[in-house]
């Protein structure tokens, strides 16, 4: 069985333990960012095929010189989900485009950062949220701005845009995962939920009472870790 089609039965698992907007078949998943319905068979047949969170072109191609981003494989330093072949284009056009220079190795300033990588640093810790607290989380209050805020890239939507960017005023640690390891989802208290992978962190609308987490599958374990 391959990866994606894994992932699609972890998260058909994971939609029917919360309980919430259960599709009437048992062959389809909702697309984390529009949520309209993902059908097994699209996954079967390749029309949809594993979301990298953090763009492939900035994570092998780009860096692939670079000593530390050697270690590990690409799902790893990527994080994978799940979204429908139109998130999934629109996703690539708007968001992962503008970042292709932006992630890994070496120094960059914060007016190095267009306004959209703020979207799009939002949008991939939303990703990373998804795939380790799947849609009991996603589908809570608040978290349907982030949504737009997808859907409307160029329009302040979303209060969590301005806990989305490169944290240059040190008052928290900008970079946890520098080396690309796997992205860190932590779960602070009734707190935001704190999202940091390659150099960037980005705060997301408290956990509550999620009880249902995803259960990854083993072969993507690897790829975001989870501290309470
Ligand atoms: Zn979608």
């Amino acid at each position: 069985m391959s990866k994606a089609l894994e992932l699609f039965d972890a998260y058909l698992e994971n939609l029917i333990e919360s309980g919430k907007c259960v599709p009437t078949d048992s062959e389809s998943i909702l697309c984390p960012l529009c949520l309209n319905t993902i059908r097994r068979i699209d996954v079967e047949e390749g029309r949809v095929s594993l979301e990298h969170i953090v763009p492939q072109h900035a994570t092998v191609q780009r860096q692939q010189k670079a000593r530390e981003t050697q270690l590990g494989n690409k799902t790893t330093r990527s994080g994978v989900t799940l979204t429908c072949a139109d998130c999934n284009q629109k996703k690539g056009r708007e968001l992962d485009w503008i970042m292709r220079d932006l992630i890994g190795p070496g120094p960059r300033e914060e007016a190095d950062y267009p306004r959209r990588a703020g979207v799009a640093i939002l949008i991939y810790a939303y990703l990373l949220a998804f795939s380790t607290h799947g849609y009991e989380y996603i589908l809570a209050p608040g978290l349907e701005t982030i949504r737009e805020q997808f859907r409307e890239p160029d329009r302040d939507v979303s209060e969590w845009l301005q806990h989305a960017r490169v944290d240059r005023e040190g008052r928290q640690p900008i970079v946890a995962t520098e080396h690309g390891g796997p992205s860190v989802v932590r779960i602070g208290g009734d707190g935001p939920l704190e999202v940091f992978f390659w150099r960037f962190r980005s705060l997301l609308p408290p956990v509550g009472s999620v009880i249902h987490p995803v259960r990854i599958p083993a072969s993507l374990t690897d790829t975001t870790q989870w501290e309470g």
